[in-house]
């Protein structure tokens, strides 16, 4: 009878969890499958996973201290080492939380996946973008599975390892070719390459860990969102597999359109009309902002096209900052249609008493003056 403690170099007061600590190492090294280095043994490995067997179920474990194999009836188990290793594993899945991991590849070993990024579009305000808001988004994404909690099982043993890799997730085949072996691995099909397998699936998720579902979240968006932002939010994304750590919400901001104000970078442009006579005679005019009431200064002569620039009432020039662009207000003249009769008599004089002006109408290119600029961003 073998030295199962010596096999694997614990005292015979070892605690389970000794045990357990000092075969997972042992079985690292010497797996079959091991891809971590090349001292796999096949033999040395079943005598380890024996070793184990015995020692961990304390009906056995006493038989043998005792003097008595507690292995000598069961003929096959020699035979049936990786059924055996399998159902050794599942102690180790039983007893161990995700996320306290499993050995140098914790997330190999358990099949946890981070859940994906969700990217969702947001439309929003001008006023908003400008000012902020607070939102309540509605998302479908994937939702950790409350029927098993996430972890793709019901109850009781998470996950075993597969049984066909043993675990490695692939399958190692030697062939023998002309120029010796050759040694192919493939993806194991049973397991696709995870190295476990839900022994218990949930039924709601089937193993997943995660079902569609439907959320509201709701957003504080910052000052100076502007048009194709982002805004992060960890851990708002969709739920990963087999309790894995939720990926992120990506917000895109849209802006939509406004009704009076235009966005060029940072600028707002607008159309102000105004009166003839006050283009003629110049004066200011009250206008509504973005930011409340201001005073736009007409020059004297603005002619159609003149730009009146209120600085520092444009858009913010970045997330959380109070630099702003500015308001750029176009000046349209406006001609009445109707005018009565002393009106246009006093026209008259005007027109008169203008012919001594050097003016001369003529036809000129419609770039010249910036004219047809403006023509272009106004309508
Ligand atoms: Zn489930
Ligand atoms: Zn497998």
């Amino acid at each position: 009878m073998k030295d199962y403690y010596s096999v694997l170099g614990v005292s015979r007061s070892a605690s389970e969890t000794e045990i357990k600590k000092a075969y997972r190492k042992l079985a690292r090294k010497y797996h079959p499958d091991s891809t971590e280095n090349s001292s796999s043994d096949e033999e040395l490995f079943k005598e380890i996973s024996t070793a184990y067997e015995v020692l961990t179920d304390p009906q056995k474990r006493s038989l043998y201290d005792s003097g008595v194999d507690p292995l000598s009836q069961n003929s096959n188990n020699s035979g049936a080492f990786t059924a055996d290793f399998a159902n050794i594993f599942s102690d180790f899945f039983g007893g161990f939380s995700f996320n306290s991991g499993f050995g140098n590849r914790p997330t190999e070993q358990t099949a946890q996946v981070r859940g994906e990024d969700v990217l969702v579009q947001e439309k929003i305000t001008l006023e908003e973008s400008i000012f902020g808001a607070e939102k309540i988004l509605p998302l479908a994404l994937l939702m950790a599975c409350t029927t098993c909690s996430g972890l793709g099982a019901k109850g009781g043993v998470r996950e075993i390892v597969c049984s066909v890799c043993a675990g490695a997730g692939s399958i190692r085949k030697v062939a023998n070719s002309l120029f010796g072996q050759v040694v192919q691995t493939s993806t194991c099909p049973n397991c696709h390459s995870v190295g476990t397998i839900i022994q218990n699936p949930c039924s709601d998720c089937r193993g997943y860990g995660a079902v569609k579902g439907h959320k509201k979240i709701k957003v504080k968006l910052p000052v100076g969102c502007t048009n194709g932002s982002r805004v992060r939010l960890p851990g708002e994304g969709n739920a990963g597999q087999k309790g894995g750590t939720h990926g992120d919400l990506i917000i895109e901001i849209v802006v939509r359109e406004h009704d009076v104000f235009m966005q060029s970078g940072n600028d707002l442009n607008c159309k102000l009309s105004v009166p003839v006579t006050l283009a003629i005679l110049g004066g200011s005019v009250e206008v509504q902002t973005l930011y409340g009431i201001a005073t736009a200064n007409i020059q004297p002569g603005s002619g159609s096209g003149t730009i009146v620039k209120l600085q520092g009432y444009g858009t913010p020039k970045s997330i959380e900052s109070s630099a702003r662009g500015d308001l750029l207000i176009f000046i349209d003249v406006h001609i009445p249609a109707k005018l009565d009769s002393k009106q246009l008599k006093l026209v008259e004089q005007l027109h008169e008493s203008l012919k001594d002006n050097k003016f001369k109408p003529e036809l000129e290119s419609m770039k010249v003056g910036g004219f047809w600029d403006w023509i272009k961003r106004i309508f």
